[in-house]
């Protein structure tokens, strides 16, 4: 807030410009500000308007495909009209939660959360979301390391990294799930054997709805909303992503908590060694 006047924000960068020099620039913000919170709104409510139509369309589509007389050919267009309506509503879900994730205080709800058991639970999703393909799933938890954090954001964090390298990896691949501590903290990576990516696409992915290969990712189920999500998820809980990858190698997508977060497990839940 402005010394002056504490409704006007301002935006101060000091950049030094010789030895003992510095040349200190104040910007008003306030339209800038105002135009993000107006784009926020309009995603947010966009989103939320779209639901009721959608929830609407999806339950007659249920309702016709359930007569058993119906013509071969219009129980086929149907169930391609269900499949696109399913992910309209994938996307809505999603722009919706990345509003939530951009709008809500972050310190609120924040309690120790068992990364461990959060982990089991994606791995299950993982393993059905694999079926055929039959990925050989690795997993190197730290059963004792919980995470002070908000535990549906994390889910939705880490299973979008999960999910991911099951649908960008190879039938019979390899994927690895860590959950370990280092010096700097607590570390969530997932490693695969898939695709990679080429480095210019990296500073590009945690934009909404960027992707590197459009039909691979729709084919898959994707919304081209996961690492946005993952992006502001970490923000909020003073983390960091970091991307490695090589194409044709392999990709290693890895998320940086502080030490400082580190929670304390009551107890270690079965299973998750
Ligand atoms: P999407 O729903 O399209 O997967 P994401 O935001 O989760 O959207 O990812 C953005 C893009 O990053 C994807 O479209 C894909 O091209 C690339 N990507 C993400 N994860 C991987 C991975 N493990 N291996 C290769 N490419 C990936």
């Amino acid at each position: 807030p402005s010394p002056v006047n504490e409704v006007i924000p301002l935006r101060v960068r000091v950049i030094r410009y010789s030895k003992n020099r510095r040349l200190l620039v104040a910007r008003d913000v306030t339209r800038v500000q105002r135009l993000e919170r107006t784009r926020q709104d309009f995603v947010a409510n966009v989103s939320h308007e779209l639901r009721s139509p959608l929830t609407v369309v999806a339950g007659y589509l249920e309702t016709l495909l359930d007569d058993e007389e119906l013509d071969e050919m219009l129980s086929s267009q149907l169930s391609s009209m269900r499949s696109q309506t399913e992910r309209m509503n994938r996307i809505v879900t999603d722009l919706m939660l990345l509003s939530r994730l951009e709008s809500e205080d972050p310190a609120q709800s924040m309690a120790d959360v068992v990364v461990p058991r959060v982990i089991d639970s994606i791995i299950d999703h993982a393993r059905a979301l694999s079926g055929s393909a039959e990925h050989v799933i690795e997993l190197n938890v730290d059963p004792t390391l919980c995470l002070q954090g908000h535990e549906t954001e994390l889910y939705s964090a880490f299973s979008n990294l999960v999910f991911n390298a099951i649908r960008y990896t190879e039938p019979g691949g390899f994927i690895r799930v860590s959950w370990q501590r280092t010096d700097s903290g607590p570390v969530f990576s997932v490693e695969d054997s898939g695709a990679g990516i080429a480095p210019h696409h990296i500073p590009r992915l945690t934009e909404r709805f960027y992707r590197v290969d459009t039909g691979r990712s729709r084919a898959s189920g994707g919304t081209g909303l996961g690492l946005a999500i993952v992006k502001h998820v970490l923000l909020r809980h003073e983390g960091r992503l970091e991307i490695d990858s090589e194409p044709g190698k392999g990709s290693v997508f890895s998320c940086h908590f502080p030490a400082g977060r580190l929670g304390a497990c009551l107890e270690a839940p079965a299973g998750a060694a």
